[in-house]
């Protein structure tokens, strides 16, 4: 039979796009998509790996990557780390942590040739301030917000930027945010100090609590130039050793954006972290779909759904949004449809996933049964074991029931729609989706 695709991969968000664009290297690949997912929605930020030491509490992060990594193929059997890893045969750790560093180094040159530049480390996590007056202890984030690596400011004079009401930018948080950075025996400032903007009495009409509109003006350029003119005046002749801003430095012309605010201001100002709908989640997207543009893949908008019968997957069914549907065939498919946000795995009086019905398991056990409550505490400290909710899959990430047989034989999986692992607890969200999306790419391109 004649395939319309090599390769269709279901979902555009990190992990689908890895798979098709290692996909695309040899095959003809399509990636259908509904919409998008967490990845958008995300702070942008790269969490390969932060926790230390086994389950349970204390919690022990901001350890460095390389001893997390360790921790997760030591402790965490489940975790898709793990499986990966499981194909090495001699030292699984060394083995793993180069192949991660190779498809990171990669990708990362891939995202900087469609205009979103990231930095970090493979050996030390970096940490950077948040809007709550907090901190995200993560491995690497944009360009404009690693000269903000809280690690690096010790005994220095920080400043805030921010708007009225938006929440760093109050003396409590301010304070809060200094306070746990000592308590945790991090940093300590010089001093903490914040300031307002104020854009709309300079004649910009916006809304100034909403960081991701402003950053969509920030794409125009006359409004960028008078923003930056703005932001300057407000600095003149304030003392600070670094400054930050909310993360208002464009979204499709982050690139040009953060040249000219890095050409004026060095490493001195750099942007905080925002929670969604964040600018930098949604640079980082529509990098991603520059990327898929460039290799080749053809990207195609709708709703997919499964009625398969046999253990090979020959078509899928696709709906529009303008109501009419079509059905495409290829040798294999990548499921990368994501967890809840994305309904990847969903809840309609049992758990399963989406597209295909699969069973879905946190760790060995296959959940049957509806009740969240089943799986979530009433300790936010505790982890909540619900998130790590998801498809279960062999050492080459194709989906198996609960005898551990393969159920579809053309079909892999990535990302977050996988189970074995907890974004939240074990910080290695954007990192999975990463590694697990480039070899469900490869795997499936055969
Ligand atoms: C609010 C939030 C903040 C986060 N912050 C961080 C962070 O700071 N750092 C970090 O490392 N991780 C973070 N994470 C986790 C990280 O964002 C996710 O692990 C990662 O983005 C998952 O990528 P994915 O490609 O698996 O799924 P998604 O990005 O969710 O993509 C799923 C894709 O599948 C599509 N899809 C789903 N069902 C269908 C269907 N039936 N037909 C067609 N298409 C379909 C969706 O439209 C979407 O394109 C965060 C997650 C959330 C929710």
């Amino acid at each position: 039979m004649n395939m319309d695709y090599d390769v269709i991969v279901i979902g555009s968000g990190i992990a689908g796009t890895l798979a098709a664009i290692n996909a695309a290297k040899t095959k003809k690949v399509a990636v259908v998509r509904k919409g998008y997912g967490a990845t958008a929605l995300s702070s942008g930020a790269f969490d390969i790996a932060g926790r230390s030491g086994k389950r349970g509490r204390p919690f022990k992060g901001f350890t460095n990557l390389t001893e997390a990594i360790g921790n997760i193929l030591e402790n965490e059997q489940y975790h898709p780390y793990s499986i990966l890893s499981m194909v090495f045969s001699g030292d699984r750790f060394s083995e793993f942590s180069s192949m991660i560093k190779t498809i990171g180094d990669q990708f990362f040159s891939d995202l900087a040739s469609a205009g979103v530049r990231y930095e970090g480390s493979w050996v030390n996590n970096i940490i950077i301030p948040n809007q709550h007056g907090t901190f995200k202890v993560t491995s690497f984030c944009q360009s404009s917000m690693t000269s903000g690596n809280l690690t690096k400011l010790m005994g220095r004079s920080v400043l805030f930027l921010g708007f009225e009401k938006t929440a760093i930018h109050n003396k409590t948080r301010a304070s809060f945010l200094s306070d746990i950075l000592t308590n945790y025996g991090l940093v300590s400032f010089k001093d903490i100090i914040y300031t307002n903007l104020d854009f709309n009495s300079h004649g910009i009409k916006c809304n100034q609590h909403n960081f991701i509109s402003l950053a969509g003006m920030m794409d125009n350029p006359e409004h960028a130039k008078k923003i930056l003119s703005i932001i300057k005046q407000t600095l003149n002749g304030m003392e600070y050793d670094h400054a930050f801003l909310p993360p208002i430095m464009g979204i499709s012309r982050y690139s040009d954006v953060s040249k000219m605010f890095g050409d004026y201001f060095g490493e001195r100002v750099s942007e905080f972290l925002a929670p969604p709908s964040s600018a930098p989640g949604l640079r980082l997207q529509y990098a991603l779909d520059k990327l898929l543009v460039q290799r080749g893949v053809k990207i195609i908008d709708g709703q997919v759904s499964s009625e398969n019968s046999s253990d090979i997957i020959k078509t899928i069914s696709i709906s529009r949004k303008d109501g009419s549907s079509v059905s495409l065939s290829a040798d294999s498919f990548v499921l990368a449809t994501g967890k809840f946000i994305s309904n990847g795995i969903v809840n309609n009086k049992v758990w399963h996933e989406a597209v295909f019905g699969l069973p879905v398991f946190i760790g060995t056990h296959a959940v049957k049964d509806s009740f969240p409550m089943n799986y979530l505490t009433d300790d936010p400290f505790d982890e909540q074991v619900l998130f790590s909710i998801g498809v279960k899959v062999d050492d080459s990430l194709r989906p198996v029931d609960a005898d551990g047989r393969v159920v579809y034989k053309n079909l892999y999986a990535a990302g977050s729609v996988l189970s074995g692992y907890n974004y939240i607890y074990d910080k290695t969200g954007m990192g999975t989706a990463m590694v697990t999306g480039a070899k469900a790419g490869i795997f499936s391109a055969g």
